[in-house]
């Protein structure tokens, strides 16, 4: 009997990848007509410490570096042991990627910050979840896993015991099909796309906006959970405060990272733009109007056009030009006054004539300078983090932290990495979830499989 997956994201993708390596039959079931998730909304950055990507770089770097920025991003509220099972099977586990199933990975050049403290990300030449997703797609189709899309499933099977026997699905036509399995792979996400889960659980964020996938309605977690699963940082999540709008398109971090900044409608900065990448939406969301403007110079607009989505909010029309302050002032509707004085306070601070009153080192940033361009963004949130507890095979684990017979889950469905609130995450650890957690979820449940 097969291995079943349920989700065809990342995580169900590539764990299809790893149980089809291993020797398993695999099915993936998909409850949308087109695959994507999350995934394909994403911009594709996963930390991969000590990969051949940056000994290439000339970059030192090991996966308990990564652990440290983790503990340091929580408080110390990270799971410590799963994190290090996850940061050491990063950079072995994108080469896979690469080599065994031609994933066109790369290291992103220079890219650190939000709490990343080395340049570790690796990424597809595009940086967007479109390219990743299709890669590890069309890598499916290559070795023929059966990935079954209009496939919701409604219902798991199983033992007094646990073990899982099979699942049932609903089609788009109301007929049903069910599918024993040897084992499970629960990859169907988080809980952001089901408001009577988020409101039970995201207390500290009530009535924030979800820009991820609507289909992640948390069935795999209140499946594990119905089976006696432990569920830990329910209230966990990622939001950002760089959301374009009203043209919704996540704003890459780049044109920030080298040296933009944001302002509410009084013209005024109110925190350091870098410092935590989560956190910053409620920020943006308690400024007037819960909005504010990205402004850039024309060295921060150079560094976003090299990134896909930036340029696709160009296009979109959510990025307005200005050649100089007056007309920046005007487009905007900020005040002038206000404005020039924020902009010369970050650049003499930039030049070290003046100390940054939210802590931000401006020093190796270019200054912002005309021509300036603005983007107006909110807050939202990206993907909740809470889920099930697994251990370092992706088994799911109950409350007595012993391990169901045959349940495997990775990415949105299982605990993330970020603590146990709203500013614990780092850049990455979402799609590291999801990609590390699904090849080891495959790998072990192929194992089950065999025998
Ligand atoms: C705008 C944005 C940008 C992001 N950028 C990054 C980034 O650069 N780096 C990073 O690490 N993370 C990023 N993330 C987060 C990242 O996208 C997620 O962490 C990751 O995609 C999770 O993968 P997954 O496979 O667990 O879930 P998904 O990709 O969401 O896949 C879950 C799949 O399960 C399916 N499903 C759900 N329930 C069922 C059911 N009952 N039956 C059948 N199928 C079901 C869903 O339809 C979906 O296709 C970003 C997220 C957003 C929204």
């Amino acid at each position: 009997m097969p291995v079943v997956i349920i989700g065809a994201g990342a995580c169900g993708l590539v764990a299809a990848l790893a149980a089809h390596d291993a020797g398993a039959e695999v099915i993936v079931l998909e409850r949308d007509s087109t695959a994507g998730g999350s995934t394909v909304m994403s911009g594709a950055m996963i930390p991969a410490p000590g990969s051949r990507w940056q000994k290439e770089a000339g970059i030192e770097d090991a996966p308990a570096g990564l652990v440290q920025d983790m503990i340091a991003a929580t408080d110390g509220e990270v799971d410590i042991t799963m994190a290090t099972a996850v940061a050491e099977a990063a950079a072995p586990c994108l080469e896979w990627l690469a080599d065994q199933h031609q994933i066109p990975l790369a290291a992103i050049d220079n890219w650190k910050g939000h709490g990343q403290s080395k340049a570790r990300m690796v990424s597809v030449p595009s940086r967007t979840g479109e390219e990743l997703h299709g890669a590890l797609s069309a890598a499916a189709e290559r070795v023929a896993i059966d990935v079954m899309t209009d496939a919701l499933t409604t219902a798991i099977f199983h033992h007094g015991t646990g073990r899982v026997t099979g699942v049932r699905v609903e089609r788009p036509d109301g007929s049903t099909d069910e599918f024993g399995c040897q084992s499970l792979i629960l990859a169907s996400g988080g809980f952001g796309g089901n408001p009577d889960m988020v409101a039970g659980n995201i207390t500290g964020f009530v009535d924030a906006p979800y820009f991820g996938h609507e289909g992640n309605a948390g069935d795999g977690i209140t499946w594990g959970e119905g089976l006696g699963a432990a569920l830990r940082h329910m209230g966990a999540y990622q939001a950002h405060g760089g959301l374009a709008t009203p043209h919704n398109i996540a704003i890459t971090q780049d044109p920030m990272l080298t040296g933009g900044i944001q302002v509410n409608q009084d013209g005024e900065r109110f925190m350091n733009e870098v410092e935590e990448v989560s956190g910053q939406a409620q920020i943006v969301l308690a400024q007037p109007g819960g909005t504010a403007w990205s402004i850039y110079g024309q060295a921060q607009f150079e560094a976003g056009m090299k990134v896909t989505r930036f340029r696709e909010a160009e296009d979109a029309g959510a990025v307005r030009h200005a050649k100089d302050m007056e007309q920046l002032a005007a487009l905007t509707g900020l005040p002038l006054g206000k404005l020039s004085e924020t902009i010369a306070a970050t650049i003499k601070s930039g030049e070290g004539d003046a100390a940054d009153p939210f802590g931000r080192d401006f020093s190796l940033c270019p200054n912002l300078e005309a021509p300036f361009c603005a983007i107006r963004v909110t807050g939202a949130i990206y993907q909740t983090q809470g889920g099930l507890v697994v251990d370092g095979n992706a088994r799911v684990l109950k409350k007595d932290d012993s391990p169901l017979p045959n349940l495997f889950a990775g990415g949105g469905a299982a605990c993330g990495l970020s603590g146990a609130g709203g500013t614990g995450y780092l850049p990455g650890n979402g799609l590291l979830m999801a990609v590390v957690l699904g090849r080891l979820a495959g790998i072990s449940a192929a194992e089950i499989s065999r025998g």
